[in-house]
Protein backbone atom coordinates (compact mmCIF):
# COMPACT_ATOMS: atom_id res chain seq x y z
CA UNK A 1 0.00 0.00 0.00
CA UNK A 2 1.47 3.40 -0.89
CA UNK A 3 0.79 6.46 1.61
CA UNK A 4 -0.48 9.32 -0.99
CA UNK A 5 0.23 11.98 2.08
CA UNK A 6 2.62 12.31 4.67
CA UNK A 7 1.65 11.75 8.60
CA UNK A 8 1.44 14.85 10.35
CA UNK A 9 1.65 15.01 13.72
CA UNK A 10 0.92 19.08 16.00
CA UNK A 11 2.57 19.04 19.35
CA UNK A 12 0.56 22.27 20.51
CA UNK A 13 1.62 23.85 24.10
CA UNK A 14 2.86 26.83 26.18
CA UNK A 15 6.35 26.37 25.54
CA UNK A 16 7.72 28.78 28.04
CA UNK A 17 9.96 28.09 27.05
CA UNK A 18 10.85 25.00 25.52
CA UNK A 19 12.85 22.28 27.46
CA UNK A 20 15.01 19.24 26.98
CA UNK A 21 11.79 17.36 27.74
CA UNK A 22 9.60 19.16 25.06
CA UNK A 23 12.28 18.35 22.63
CA UNK A 24 12.56 14.92 23.77
CA UNK A 25 9.05 14.43 22.65
CA UNK A 26 9.02 16.74 19.42
CA UNK A 27 12.59 14.72 17.96
CA UNK A 28 10.30 11.18 19.43
CA UNK A 29 7.58 11.75 17.15
CA UNK A 30 9.46 11.47 13.94
CA UNK A 31 9.33 7.95 14.87
CA UNK A 32 5.50 7.75 13.89
CA UNK A 33 5.27 10.87 11.68
CA UNK A 34 6.95 12.14 8.97
CA UNK A 35 6.23 15.77 10.31
CA UNK A 36 5.42 17.65 13.15
CA UNK A 37 4.09 21.20 13.51
CA UNK A 38 4.89 22.67 17.31
CA UNK A 39 2.19 24.77 17.79
CA UNK A 40 2.33 27.35 20.77
CA UNK A 41 -1.04 28.20 22.43
CA UNK A 42 -1.80 32.28 22.29
CA UNK A 43 -4.04 31.24 24.86
CA UNK A 44 -3.04 28.45 27.20
CA UNK A 45 -5.50 26.89 29.30
CA UNK A 46 -4.22 26.78 32.42
CA UNK A 47 -3.51 30.58 33.31
CA UNK A 48 0.02 31.62 33.94
CA UNK A 49 1.62 35.06 33.02
CA UNK A 50 4.02 34.03 30.47
CA UNK A 51 7.82 34.62 31.24
CA UNK A 52 8.58 35.07 27.31
CA UNK A 53 6.18 36.67 24.72
CA UNK A 54 4.59 34.72 21.89
CA UNK A 55 7.69 35.76 19.20
CA UNK A 56 10.34 34.78 22.01
CA UNK A 57 8.74 31.57 22.35
CA UNK A 58 8.62 30.89 18.94
CA UNK A 59 12.23 32.37 18.10
CA UNK A 60 13.44 29.68 20.62
CA UNK A 61 11.99 26.75 19.19
CA UNK A 62 13.21 27.83 15.87
CA UNK A 63 16.99 27.42 16.81
CA UNK A 64 16.17 24.58 18.93
CA UNK A 65 14.65 22.73 15.93
CA UNK A 66 16.77 24.18 12.95
CA UNK A 67 18.78 20.88 12.86
CA UNK A 68 15.94 19.32 11.86
CA UNK A 69 13.80 20.31 8.53
CA UNK A 70 10.79 17.72 9.66
CA UNK A 71 9.64 19.74 12.85
CA UNK A 72 8.34 22.80 12.07
CA UNK A 73 6.95 25.33 14.81
CA UNK A 74 4.22 28.20 14.14
CA UNK A 75 1.51 29.59 16.97
CA UNK A 76 -2.13 29.41 16.87
CA UNK A 77 -5.28 31.22 18.92
CA UNK A 78 -8.69 29.51 18.97
CA UNK A 79 -9.91 26.03 19.82
CA UNK A 80 -7.10 23.04 18.93
CA UNK A 81 -9.29 21.27 17.02
CA UNK A 82 -10.08 23.83 14.66
CA UNK A 83 -6.28 24.23 13.93
CA UNK A 84 -5.40 20.62 13.75
CA UNK A 85 -8.76 20.55 11.10
CA UNK A 86 -6.93 23.66 9.07
CA UNK A 87 -3.95 21.95 8.83
CA UNK A 88 -5.20 18.66 8.25
CA UNK A 89 -2.98 17.07 11.21
CA UNK A 90 -3.22 13.28 11.45
CA UNK A 91 -2.68 13.30 15.31
CA UNK A 92 -1.88 15.29 18.13
CA UNK A 93 0.63 14.95 20.49
CA UNK A 94 1.16 15.49 24.37
CA UNK A 95 3.29 14.45 26.49
CA UNK A 96 2.92 12.19 29.40
CA UNK A 97 5.62 12.40 32.77
CA UNK A 98 3.36 10.82 35.09
CA UNK A 99 0.42 9.85 36.96
CA UNK A 100 -0.27 13.34 37.46
CA UNK A 101 -0.21 14.39 33.83
CA UNK A 102 -2.88 11.86 33.12
CA UNK A 103 -6.23 13.54 34.73
CA UNK A 104 -5.62 16.72 32.93
CA UNK A 105 -4.56 15.12 29.26
CA UNK A 106 -7.02 12.59 29.66
CA UNK A 107 -10.04 15.12 30.53
CA UNK A 108 -8.87 17.62 27.32
CA UNK A 109 -8.30 14.63 25.11
CA UNK A 110 -12.31 13.60 25.56
CA UNK A 111 -13.19 17.09 25.32
CA UNK A 112 -11.73 17.52 22.05
CA UNK A 113 -13.16 14.54 21.59
CA UNK A 114 -16.33 15.68 22.34
CA UNK A 115 -15.68 18.47 19.64
CA UNK A 116 -14.26 16.85 16.77
CA UNK A 117 -14.85 13.14 17.09
CA UNK A 118 -12.08 12.24 14.13
CA UNK A 119 -9.22 13.77 16.42
CA UNK A 120 -6.71 11.30 17.65
CA UNK A 121 -4.87 11.51 20.40
CA UNK A 122 -0.75 10.42 21.01
CA UNK A 123 0.67 10.09 24.22
CA UNK A 124 4.42 9.76 24.64
CA UNK A 125 6.76 9.18 27.16
CA UNK A 126 10.15 11.25 27.78
CA UNK A 127 13.75 9.63 28.60
CA UNK A 128 13.39 9.04 32.02
CA UNK A 129 15.52 11.71 33.11
CA UNK A 130 13.53 14.26 31.58
CA UNK A 131 10.28 13.17 33.48
CA UNK A 132 10.68 15.46 36.26
CA UNK A 133 10.60 18.27 34.13
CA UNK A 134 8.43 21.13 33.70
CA UNK A 135 8.93 24.45 32.19
CA UNK A 136 6.86 25.74 35.29
CA UNK A 137 10.02 24.40 37.60
CA UNK A 138 12.89 25.67 35.26
CA UNK A 139 11.48 29.10 35.71
CA UNK A 140 10.82 29.22 38.89
CA UNK A 141 14.29 27.96 38.96
CA UNK A 142 16.16 30.63 36.84
CA UNK A 143 14.03 33.31 38.88
CA UNK A 144 15.71 32.15 42.26
CA UNK A 145 18.77 32.36 40.78
CA UNK A 146 19.56 28.51 39.93
CA UNK A 147 21.53 26.88 37.01
CA UNK A 148 18.96 25.83 34.51
CA UNK A 149 21.81 24.37 32.30
CA UNK A 150 21.10 20.53 32.50
CA UNK A 151 17.12 21.55 31.79
CA UNK A 152 16.80 23.22 28.50
CA UNK A 153 19.45 24.41 25.16
CA UNK A 154 21.92 26.48 24.42
CA UNK A 155 19.87 29.53 22.42
CA UNK A 156 17.03 28.95 25.59
CA UNK A 157 19.81 29.32 28.15
CA UNK A 158 21.08 32.52 26.80
CA UNK A 159 17.75 33.78 26.77
CA UNK A 160 17.07 32.95 30.51
CA UNK A 161 20.69 34.98 31.32
CA UNK A 162 19.68 37.63 29.43
CA UNK A 163 15.93 37.40 30.65
CA UNK A 164 16.52 36.94 34.66
CA UNK A 165 20.21 37.58 34.92
CA UNK A 166 23.21 35.12 34.87
CA UNK A 167 22.34 34.34 38.69
CA UNK A 168 24.33 31.29 38.93
CA UNK A 169 25.73 31.47 42.97
CA UNK A 170 23.30 34.74 43.28
CA UNK A 171 20.77 32.63 45.37
CA UNK A 172 23.74 31.19 47.88
CA UNK A 173 25.04 34.73 48.00
CA UNK A 174 21.64 36.21 49.43
CA UNK A 175 21.38 38.08 46.09
CA UNK A 176 17.28 36.14 45.27
CA UNK A 177 15.43 36.94 42.67
P1 LIG B 1 4.81 22.56 30.74
O1 LIG B 1 3.82 21.53 31.28
O2 LIG B 1 6.23 22.14 30.89
O3 LIG B 1 4.53 23.97 31.18
P2 LIG B 1 3.48 22.82 28.17
O4 LIG B 1 2.23 23.35 28.74
O5 LIG B 1 4.11 23.61 27.08
O6 LIG B 1 4.65 22.57 29.20
O7 LIG B 1 3.24 21.32 27.73
C1 LIG B 1 3.07 20.85 26.44
C2 LIG B 1 3.08 19.34 26.47
O8 LIG B 1 4.41 18.89 26.73
C3 LIG B 1 2.20 18.69 27.54
O9 LIG B 1 1.62 17.53 27.00
C4 LIG B 1 3.18 18.33 28.63
O10 LIG B 1 2.74 17.22 29.37
C5 LIG B 1 4.39 17.97 27.79
N1 LIG B 1 5.65 18.08 28.52
C6 LIG B 1 6.17 19.15 29.16
N2 LIG B 1 7.34 18.85 29.74
C7 LIG B 1 7.58 17.54 29.47
C8 LIG B 1 8.62 16.62 29.82
N3 LIG B 1 9.64 16.96 30.59
N4 LIG B 1 8.50 15.36 29.36
C9 LIG B 1 7.45 14.99 28.61
N5 LIG B 1 6.44 15.79 28.26
C10 LIG B 1 6.50 17.05 28.68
Amino acid sequence: MTRTRSVLGVYPGSFDPVTLGHEDIARRTLRVADRVLVAVAHQATQAKSPAFEMEERLEMLREVFQDETRIECVSFSGLLVDFCREVRADFVIRGLRAVSDFEYEFQMAQMNRQMDPGMEFLFLTPDAHLSFLSASLVREVARLGGDVSPFVSKPVLRRMEARFGHTEGAASRGEGA
